[in-house]
C-alpha cells in the first residue's frame, strides 16, 4: 500500500497538492514538517498537512516527494493553527500563509534546530603564520587577526562582515578550520530569574493593571489606555517580570519606527535573560538564529515588529503590543494581515494573556473594550516627575509665514529655545517643497506616470515622485512655457530646516525624515545627538512622532495640519488624533513643563475642537458612534479589491464582473468600482471595489463564493488584482 502526503505550498491556488512517499523514504513524515517537492519545473519547500492511503490523482500523475527535512513538525501546533486560521480570513492559500509565517532561511531548507554550531578557529600552522606575509590578501590577513584574538561562530563571522572567499582560502590553505560544537541549552532564566534593575514602586494605577492582569494566566486580552508618559513600559515590565518568574516567555512587538535600541534597552537592562530581536531588517541566518533561541526556550524574551508574531516559544507566557494603533502593523503588501488581530487570536490559541497598549487606542480596539470584549484598563496620570501639556492653535488665516512658520510660534520657539530646551517641529513632507510652480504660467509639474505632483528635493538636485519613485533633475525651465522661473510651492522639512538654520543661528538643527536616515545607523546616530543634547530643534515628519521619549523638548509645534483634516479616507480623523496626540506627548516628558502649538486654517474645525478640549480618550468615542452610525467599521466589516491596468476599462469591467456576484441589501453593501484616490500610479490606472456587511461570517461566506468564481473569469487575466481585508489604507 503506498502512502500520499498532502503539501501546503506557497502557490496561490488554494489548495493543498499531493505526493508520494518514495520506497527509499520508509518514515512516515509529521505533520507540519518541511518537505521538498517537485512543482512543475521547479522544487518547492511545503510543509506536510496531512498522511493518507488514498489519492483521486492516477498513481501514475502523482510524483514522489525528494526530500524530509524535518522529524517533527516545525511550527507547534497553536501556531500552525493561527496560520490556517489566518489563511481562511485574508483568503490566502495555506502555503502563501505559512511563507510569512516562516523565516526566508527555513523556506530554502536550512537546519531548524539548533544542536551544534559553527565555529572557525586557527589551526597550528594558522597560529604560526605571520599575517604579514599575506598582506596582499587583506581580505584574508583581516580574518586571520580577528580568528587569532578568539574563535569565531558562524554568526559572529557574519556580522563582522568579513570575506567568505577569503575564509575558504584560509581553509584551503590548511590555516583555518570549521569544527562543530554542540551547543547546551540555557534554560537557567526558568529556574532563577535575575533581574539588574530595581524596579520602580508602582504608582496606584500602574499596581491596579498589573494586578488585573496577572491574577490568571489563561487567555484574555486587555486593553491598555495610557496617556504617553504614564508609565505603560513600567506595567508591561512587571506583568513581564510576573510570567518570566512561572518560566514563561514574553512575545514582545513594537511598530516598525519604535524598535529603537533605546526600547530593547530598557528589556534587557531589567532581566538578565536573553532577548531575541526580530525585524526585517535582520539577514536571513541572522533572523533564523533568533527564531532558534525562541522556539527552544532559551530566548526568554522575544522582541520584534509586525513578522515577529509568527516566532514559536516553547514555553508561552504572554504577547504585549505596544501602540496598538500603530498603521505598521498591518501589512500593506501581499498578504495583508494585521499583526495586532492575529495576536489576539494567537493568544486565544495559546491559551496566554494579550495586553494591547497605547495612548491612543485603534477604535477597533476600543470597541472591543467598550463592549466588554477586552478587559479595559487605564493610566490617565503622568508617572514619575512629568507635569500635563499646554496647548494652543494659532490660527494662521492671512498671517505672514516665514517657511510656513507664523511669528507667534517663532516668539515662542525662541522663549523656549533662550531657557536652554529643545524644540520639536512636526510637518508631515519631506523634501524642499511638495511641487515645483513656474511663476509664468502657473503650471505645477507632475508625474508622467502617476496623477501627482513631483516634490521638489533642492540638495538632491531633483526632483522626484513620492508614488512611484520616478526622478529626474530639477528642469531650468517650465515644461509649459519654457520659462525659467521655477520655484518650489509650499514647504517640507528640507527647506524649514534650512530656514530655520538662518532665523536661530546659535541653534543647531536636525532634520529626521526619510531621507536623512536613509543610511543604516543613521536614525540611531541622530537620535543619540539629540539626546545628548547636540540639538536644539528637531524637525521631523511621522517619524518624530512616536514613542521617542526626549526630555529636554518642552515646546512641539505642528506646522500644517490642514491635510490631515480633510482627506477622502474614513480613517483621517481618527489618524490626526493619534498623530496629535502622539507628537504632544514627546513635550515635556520630564520634569519641565510642555507646551503644543497647532498652525491651522480650520480654527473652527469641529474634529480639531473636539479633540483639543476634551483629549483623545472622548474624541475617539465619539469617532466610534459617528462611525457606527454610518455604518463603516469597526461597526460593519469590510473587504477592498484593488485592480490595475494599463487601460482603465480592463481593471473596471473586471471589478463590475466581481461586483455582480455580490449580493446588496440591508446587511450588505457594494461601493464601485471607483478610481483609487490615486487614480494613476507609475503608469497604471488604479481602480476599486469595496464592499462591507454587519455580520463578518456572511463576508466571509459571500467571499469565498465570490472568489471561487473569480478564476474562471477572462477579464481577470488583463489586470493585477490584490484583496485587502480590513483594509486600513484606501490609497
Ligand atoms: P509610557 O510607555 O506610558 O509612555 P514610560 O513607561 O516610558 O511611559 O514612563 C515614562 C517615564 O516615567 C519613564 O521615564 C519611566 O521611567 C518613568 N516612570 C514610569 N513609572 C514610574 C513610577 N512608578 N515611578 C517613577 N517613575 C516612573
Ligand atoms: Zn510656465
Ligand atoms: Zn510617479
Amino acid at each position: 500500500m503506498s502512502l500520499y502526503v498532502e503539501v501546503a505550498l506557497p502557490v496561490p491556488l488554494k489548495r493543498d497538492f499531493s505526493y508520494r512517499l518514495p520506497e527509499s523514504m520508509p518514515q512516515q513524515p509529521a505533520i507540519g514538517a518541511r518537505v521538498k517537492v517537485p512543482f512543475g519545473r521547479q522544487q518547492l519547500i511545503g510543509l506536510v498537512t496531512g498522511v493518507t492511503d488514498k489519492c483521486d490523482l492516477a498513481p501514475a500523475q502523482v510524483k514522489p516527494i525528494i526530500e524530509l527535512l524535518d522529524d517533527s513538525a516545525l511550527l507547534p501546533d497553536p501556531l500552525y493553527k493561527l496560520t490556517q486560521w489566518a489563511a481562511r480570513y485574508y483568503f490566502c492559500s495555506h502555503g502563501q500563509m505559512l511563507s510569512q509565517a516562516i523565516p526566508a532561511a527555513l523556506r530554502k531548507g536550512a537546519d531548524s534546530s539548533r544542536d551544534t554550531i559553527t565555529q572557525l578557529q586557527l589551526t597550528e600552522a594558522g597560529r604560526a603564520a605571520d599575517p604579514a606575509s599575506i598582506k596582499r590578501a587583506p581580505a584574508q590577513q583581516k580574518i586571520l587577526m580577528e580568528l587569532a584574538k578568539s574563535a569565531l561562530t558562524d554568526e559572529e563571522f557574519n556580522a563582522l562582515e568579513l570575506s567568505k572567499s577569503g575564509l575558504k582560502a584560509l581553509c584551503d590553505k590548511n590555516w583555518v578550520e570549521k569544527l562543530e560544537i554542540t551547543q547546551q541549552l540555557d534554560l537557567s532564566w526558568r529556574q532563577l530569574l535575575v533581574m539588574d534593575e530595581e524596579p520602580h514602586k508602582l504608582n496606584k494605577e500602574q499596581a491596579v493593571a498589573v494586578a488585573a492582569m496577572t491574577q490568571e494566566d489563561n487567555f484574555s486580552c486587555t486593553l491598555l489606555e495610557g496617556i504617553t508618559g504614564s508609565g505603560k513600559t513600567e506595567v508591561y515590565l512587571a506583568t513581564l517580570e510576573h510570567h518570566l518568574k512561572q518560566g514563561r516567555q514574553a512575545l514582545i512587538l513594537v511598530p516598525e519606527i519604535g524598535l529603537t535600541p533605546q526600547t530593547i534597552n530598557r528589556f534587557r537592562r531589567r532581566f538578565r535573560v536573553k532577548v531575541a530581536v526580530i525585524h526585517s531588517g535582520l539577514t536571513d541566518n541572522a533572523r533564523l538564529n533568533a527564531w532558534r533561541d525562541a522556539k527552544c526556550g532559551e530566548a526568554a524574551i522575544i522582541i520584534g515588529t509586525r513578522s515577529a508574531l509568527f516566532t514559536p516559544m516553547k514555553y508561552p507566557g504572554v504577547i504585549i503590543l505596544d501602540e496598538e494603533h500603530d498603521s505598521s502593523f498591518k501589512q500593506q503588501e501581499g498578504v495583508g494581515y494585521h499583526a495586532r488581530d492575529l495576536a489576539v487570536m494567537r493568544g486565544h490559541l495559546e491559551g496566554i494573556p494579550v495586553i494591547l497598549g497605547t495612548a491612543t487606542p485603534s477604535l477597533e480596539t476600543l470597541n472591543n473594550a467598550l463592549s466588554g470584549r477586552y478587559r479595559h484598563l487605564s493610566l490617565s496620570k503622568r508617572a514619575g516627575a512629568a507635569q500635563n501639556v499646554k496647548q494652543g492653535i494659532i490660527d494662521i488665516r492671512s498671517q505672514p509665514l516665514t517657511a510656513g512658520l507664523s511669528q507667534p510660534l517663532i516668539n515662542e520657539m525662541r522663549l523656549h529655545l533662550d531657557a536652554g530646551n529643545q524644540v520639536l517641529l512636526f510637518l508631515n513632507r519631506r523634501g524642499f517643497a511638495p511641487a515645483l510652480l513656474c511663476h509664468e504660467c502657473g503650471h505645477l509639474h507632475e508625474c508622467d506616470r502617476c496623477d501627482a505632483f513631483f516634490t521638489l528635493h533642492q540638495q538632491l538636485g531633483e526632483i522626484c515622485c513620492h508614488h512611484c519613485g520616478n526622478q529626474y533633475p530639477i528642469p531650468r525651465q517650465c515644461h509649459n512655457c519654457g520659462s525659467t522661473m521655477l520655484a518650489g510651492q509650499g514647504v517640507g522639512t528640507e527647506q524649514l530646516a534650512s530656514v530655520l538654520e538662518k532665523l536661530f543661528p546659535k541653534h543647531p538643527v536636525v532634520r529626521i525624515d526619510r531621507d536623512t536616515t536613509r543610511l543604516k545607523g543613521s536614525l540611531e546616530e541622530h537620535l543619540g545627538a539629540i539626546h545628548r543634547g547636540e540639538y536644539k530643534i528637531l524637525v521631523g515628519t511621522q517619524m518624530l512622532a512616536k514613542g521617542h521619549h526626549f526630555p529636554d523638548v518642552t515646546l512641539v509645534g505642528l506646522l500644517d495640519v490642514d491635510g490631515a483634516l480633510f482627506s477622502a479616507d474614513f480613517r483621517a480623523p481618527e489618524r490626526f488624533g493619534q498623530l496629535y496626540t502622539q507628537v504632544s506627548g514627546r513635550a515635556g516628558r520630564a520634569a519641565k513643563p510642555g507646551m503644543v502649538l497647532l498652525q491651522t486654517h480650520q480654527g473652527d474645525n469641529p474634529i480639531l475642537r473636539d479633540l483639543m478640549q476634551r483629549g483623545y480618550g472622548e474624541f475617539a468615542r465619539s469617532q466610534l458612534q459617528e462611525r457606527q452610525q454610518a455604518l463603516l467599521p469597526p461597526a460593519w466589516h469590510m473587504v477592498l479589491i484593488r485592480a490595475e491596468a494599463h487601460n482603465p476599462q480592463d481593471a473596471d469591467s473586471f471589478l463590475n464582473e466581481m461586483a455582480m456576484m455580490l449580493p446588496r441589501d440591508r446587511e450588505f453593501e457594494v461601493i464601485g468600482p471607483m478610481p483609487a484616490p490615486l487614480d494613476r500610479k507609475a503608469g497604471k490606472y488604479r481602480r476599486q471595489l469595496m464592499f462591507q456587511a454587519k455580520d463578518r461570517t456572511r463576508l466571509q461566506k459571500e467571499t469565498e463564493r465570490m472568489l471561487a468564481q473569480v478564476s474562471q473569469l477572462q477579464s481577470a487575466k488583463k489586470c493585477r488584482w490584490s484583496l485587502d481585508r480590513d483594509p486600513q489604507d484606501l490609497l
